[in-house]
């Protein structure tokens, strides 16, 4: 294969932290949702929640616009893997599996965080698909943490990760063409990060890195096909997928997950930078 160069944005401690504060805001924008979250309620209202929360913390959601992007948020119900357009009409039902997907800049720098939550009543299978999911973008964080304290991290070593991590919580389908991305001074920027793959292969992780990372998992069939609106990812099984996403970025002493309201700390816990405060977290 032919080495693609790649345009990898180091970011200084400083800008770490401004990145933090983009990150609080997608947090925040995500807790928000998380709570609105019921049937009978539109994705058009939660896409307007998440906006409300973005505005008032003095920041624009990134996704509006974004190649013509109607909304703050992408919405994807069910057999939508990712970049569901939200809409009036699209009414949660009890039993749904609903990725909220959102993203914020504030100061010039970008947070991007998905969740996977259950409408109401939800399929217990469909509601482990998205703990896996979870499982999965933690240990592909925590291999990049271990990877840039050690100094022998390469990127592939997050996608190895993430799969084994998937494939011990049971048969799902990794959907293909789709990852997570380096983030900075925009939402999606070089390297592109697989969620399988052999590890040890990729730029090397190094400190001032920052990274999406978006474990897509489904029911079913990995493969996906866009829909006649020209965004939203289905599966081509239309089995249910999960999908959930954080920020993070590589210090000399460990990751910082920006759009974590704990930095990561619970999940990773000495895999967190030392730069990161401690913090209490709402319940
Ligand atoms: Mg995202
Ligand atoms: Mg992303």
């Amino acid at each position: 294969m032919r080495r693609q160069q790649l345009d990898i944005q180091l970011k200084t401690p400083e800008q770490i932290e401004l990145m933090r504060g983009a990150g609080l805001v997608v947090a925040a924008a995500l807790a928000a949702m998380r709570e609105a979250v019921a049937p009978g309620v539109s994705t058009a209202e939660l896409d307007a929640i998440a906006e409300q929360v973005i505005r008032d913390a003095g920041a624009v959601p990134s996704f509006k616009g974004y190649h013509g992007f109607p909304a703050s948020i992408c919405a994807s119900v069910n057999e939508q893997v990712v970049h569901g357009i939200p809409t009036a009409a699209q009414v949660l039902r009890e039993g749904d599996l609903l990725s909220l997907d959102c993203g914020a800049i504030l100061d010039g720098w970008h947070g991007d965080s998905a969740i996977t939550v259950g409408v109401g009543e939800t399929d217990p299978a469909l509601l482990k698909m998205a703990v896996v999911a979870e499982d999965a973008m933690w240990a592909g964080i925590a291999a990049a943490a271990r990877g840039v304290t050690n100094g022998r991290g390469r990127l592939t070593d997050i996608s190895f990760n993430i799969e084994k991590a998937i494939r011990k919580g049971g048969r799902y389908g990794i959907v293909d063409g789709y990852g997570g991305h380096g983030i900075g001074t925009e939402m999606h920027m070089d390297p592109h990060v697989l969620n399988h793959g052999k590890p040890g292969k990729g730029p090397q992780l190094v400190v001032g890195m920052a990274l999406a990372i978006e474990p897509m998992i489904t029911m079913g069939s990995p493969r996906t096909v866009e829909l006649d609106d020209g965004w939203t990812v289905v599966t081509r099984d239309r089995s249910a997928a999960a999908h959930v996403e954080h920020t993070m970025a590589l210090c000399d002493d460990g990751v910082w997950v920006t759009t974590a309201v704990d930095g990561g700390r619970a999940r990773l816990g000495d895999l967190v930078t030392a730069r990161q405060p401690a913090v209490k977290v709402p319940e």
